[in-house]
Formats: structure tokens, sequence, C-alpha cells
């Protein structure tokens, strides 16, 4: 008798660098089961990022949005979700509410961490035990296998699908430049502005980089086009603006292209590690410690010695902001010469 083809649904992170984190799960969970259909419930913003994971079946996009329980239309969607017949959900964020819906579609076995006391709503309960993951991708990936199970290391690394088609159809509409190497910066972090490298270093390693040869794009979405217009106006052309131009497919298709690419921790750096691009990623409050970039061309850089760091803040408390402002143009120029 046929085995049956196991189906699996995930409730995946509100944010794009904990989706790309959350991959290697989805890689194992291929590896583990065969002929595996591996859904995705996510939001509006990350699903396109989902649809180029080779791993992923289908996305199925959540009408919900940022902070409300939303009771009703958990319930609507889960009862339209019981006719796919899920063995499985695993449940990524840890909110008590990213668990109704698996809870709602009768899916047998739902996975998670406890989390927000999700005792009932989900009945395969990891416990947490930081110090033996303290990587976020391992903690997702722990969710593949039993509760306190080893993990298997390494961890696959995150890979995203490029549209070729789409990439030339890009380049076209906004007028870019590759005839010379590409150099794709990132100056947007949606956490907040501690975590923003100043948009004068941005300006000036524009120029040098312009200098140099290169053909300089600066990605990001509809959030950082204002901070995207002065960066290109202080780069005395050496800078285009693509931030909030694209859409977030075309703009995976647009860092494909890059022979470098400098950016501050943000999804969109977790997204050129997935795309193999050489980075140079750059930290101000934050650490690298529980979510670095999967990669192995990553050059990451933060001010050495400053005692205040991390902080983990959306705004500098001290108002100085040294973690960044000393973070140098010349700095990040030499290690994006050393990547060769
Ligand atoms: S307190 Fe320190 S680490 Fe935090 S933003 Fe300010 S300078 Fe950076």
């Amino acid at each position: 008798m046929p085995m049956p083809m196991p189906r699996i649904l995930i409730v995946a992170p509100n944010w794009i660098g904990d989706t790309l984190l959350a991959q290697p799960l989805f890689a194992r969970l291929h590896q583990r089961f065969q002929s595996l259909t591996l859904d995705v419930l996510a939001p509006a913003w990350t699903a396109p990022v989902l649809a180029r994971m080779p791993e992923v079946s289908e996305v199925i996009e959540t009408p919900f949005v940022h902070g409300p329980l939303q009771w009703r239309e958990r319930w609507r969607l889960g009862r339209a979700l019981r006719a796919r017949s899920y063995d499985t959900a695993i449940v990524l964020p840890n909110s008590f509410k990213s668990a109704l819906v698996p809870f709602f579609a009768d899916i047998p076995l739902r996975a998670g961490y406890v989390g927000e006391s999700r005792y009932g709503l989900l009945n395969v309960l990891h416990k947490l035990d930081a110090r033996r993951l303290p990587l976020m991708s391992e903690r997702y990936a722990q969710l593949a296998d039993k509760p306190r199970e080893p993990i298997h290391r390494p961890l696959p690394r995150p890979t995203l699908t490029v549209d070729q088609a789409n990439l030339l159809i890009t380049v076209g509409r906004l007028g870019l430049d590759r005839s010379r190497p590409v150099a794709v910066l990132c100056p947007g972090a949606e956490y907040g502005p501690a975590k923003r490298w100043p948009e004068e270093h941005f300006a000036a390693l524009a120029r040098s980089l312009g200098v140099q040869g290169y053909s300089v794009w600066l990605l990001g979405g509809p959030g950082d086009r204002a901070v995207g217009d002065a960066i290109a106006a202080q780069s005395g052309g050496a800078a285009v603006n693509c931030c909030g131009r694209t859409d977030i497919a075309s703009a995976i298709d647009l860092m494909s292209a890059a022979e470098v690419v400098v950016t501050n921790d943000s999804g969109l750096m977790h997204v050129a590690a997935a795309l193999g691009r050489p980075i140079v990623a750059l930290y101000g409050s934050s650490s690298s410690e529980h979510t670095p970039p999967l990669s192995d061309t990553a050059r990451l850089l933060k001010l050495d010695g400053l005692e205040c760091s991390p902080c983990y803040k959306r705004q500098c408390p001290l108002g100085h902001f040294r973690c960044m402002r000393e973070l140098t143009p010349r700095r990040v120029l030499a290690e994006i010469n050393e990547l060769g």
C-alpha cells in the first residue's frame, strides 16, 4: 500500500530576515519526509520571499494586520484550511494568536515552542534551551525533530531562486547600468534608526565605489525611499535610488546581480546571504550573536571596544550614536576591497 504523502503547514515569522532563517527548517523537513507538501502561512510582505524558496509548495497569504487578535478572521481561515487535511503544523512565532489557525484547522499535530503559554493550542511542545541552540536558525530547525532530539548540523543554507527575465525587465525599467560591476547598498532597517548606518556614510561610500568603477544601486522598501533620495543626492550622481521603486521579488532579482552588498542588519542582509552575494554587514545597536547572515562570504563590521554596544534599542539612548558614526566609510571600503 502506498505511504500517504505528508502534508505540513508552517506558520511563518513576520519579518523577512526571520523568514530566511527558517529556510533550513524547510530543507530539513524535506530531508526527513519524501514527497512532502510544505505550505506556508505568511503575511503579504514576506510571501514573495517564500515564493522564491524551492522547498515551499504554496504560500497562503494571511489577511491579518499587526496587533489585534482578530479572533473571528483566524477562526474563518482555520475552518477554510480544514479541507487541505494537513497532518502537522509548525508554528514559528511565539505569540498565542499565531497558534490559533492550526488549532481551528483541526491539524492533528501542532508543534512549536511553548511561547505565550500555548498549552492545548499546541500539542508537540518544545521548551527552548537557548544555550544549546544559540542561533535563531537552529531554534527553528529543531522543530523538524522531536523535542530535545539533537539537531543535524551543519544546517542547510538558505537559497532563493532568481527570475532572470524579471531581472532584465527591472534593470530596463529603472534604467540601471549593468555594464560595470554592481554594488548594492541597503540603507534601511525596519527595526529602527539605531540599526542604520548614517546616510552621509552611505553617500561617501557610494562616491568612492563610483570612482572605483562600480555601478551603485540603493535597494530598500517604500519606507527607505526618502533616505535613498538623500544618499543619491549626496553621492553626486554615483548612486541610483531604487528604494521603493521595486516590489520585493524584483529587489531579490536586482540584488542577485551584485558583486558586493553593503547592508545594515536587516531583512535584505539575509536576502543577500540567500543569494550567495559577498556581504559587508554593518552592526550598530544590534549584535550578530543570534541572527548572523547564513553565509560564507559575509564580513560583519562593528565598532570595537564600545561599552554600550549592543544596546538593542531602536534609537540611540545616549544620543551620540558612536557605534555607527565611528564606523567609517574608509573602513567599509577596505573590507569591500579585501573581499576581492
Ligand atoms: S547606546 Fe551605544 S550601541 Fe546603542 S545606539 Fe547608542 S552608540 Fe549604539
